[in-house]
């Protein structure tokens, strides 16, 4: 990982800085930043746009979120180093890249099948072989490796998808953006030992989760 994260070293460092400035403060989190080369993962078209914090184009009309997202999302998390997570929309795999770094076992599904292979090959080209990935429709979830301590999703859905939230372990959480395809509020859903607590975060605007528990495509 040495070699690609001595290139645009200046630009990454800045990005940092614009992430503490829009409030985030979890050191562990802006470290990940720092250890994950996010031009290796948008097009070479837009590696010269890796850094700024904005959404950008990542080809099948799908885009690699806003780092502020992430950040938002792993800050919320709050995760030890020891969880279990299962990320719904692997996209460009630049957030399954920092969650290997703040989590222990990190589990993607992606939808489009050739997104799912350019994430394969960004992650291998970082050094990172330990993420468990699949095609398919997310929404399911995927219970064969669960109950998760994390679950993200990627996308925006109509409602939160009930598989999603029947995986979670006691203590897990799940983050989801719901609302309308224009549109979301961010809810998490914890799991307690005597039910569910829904809590509404920041409004967001993502592309659509497409799937049995989504929206139809
Ligand atoms: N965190 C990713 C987000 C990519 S955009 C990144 O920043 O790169 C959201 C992704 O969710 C897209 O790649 C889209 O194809 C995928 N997606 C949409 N519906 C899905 C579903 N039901 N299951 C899995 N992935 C899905």
């Amino acid at each position: 990982m040495a070699a690609p994260l001595r290139q645009f070293a200046g630009a990454r460092r800045r990005l940092i800085e614009e992430l503490q400035g829009k409030g985030i403060a979890d050191l562990a989190v802006l470290k990940a930043f720092d250890d994950v080369p996010r031009h290796l993962f948008v097009p070479s078209g837009v590696q010269h746009r890796a850094y700024e914090d904005a959404p950008l184009p990542i080809g099948h009309a799908q885009t690699i979120s806003q780092p502020w997202v992430h950040a938002k999302y792993l800050e919320l998390l709050a995760l030890t180093g020891r969880e279990r997570v299962l990320e719904i929309g692997t996209g460009s795999g630049f957030q399954t890249a920092l969650l290997t770094r703040l989590a222990s076992q990190v589990f993607s599904i992606e939808r489009i099948p050739a997104l799912a292979e350019e994430a394969r090959a960004a992650l291998g080209a970082c050094g990172i072989a330990h993420v468990v990935q699949r095609v398919g429709d997310g929404t399911l979830g995927w219970p064969e490796h669960g109950p998760y301590d994390a679950i993200l999703v990627g996308a925006a859905s109509p409602d939160v998808p009930q598989p999603l939230v029947d995986q979670l372990a006691v203590g897990g959480q799940l983050l989801v953006p719901v609302g309308g395809r224009d549109e979301q509020v961010l809810l998490r859903v914890r799991r307690t030992e005597t039910g569910m607590t829904r809590t509404r975060l920041d409004a967001m605007r993502f592309v659509p989760l497409i799937g049995a528990h989504g929206f139809s495509s």
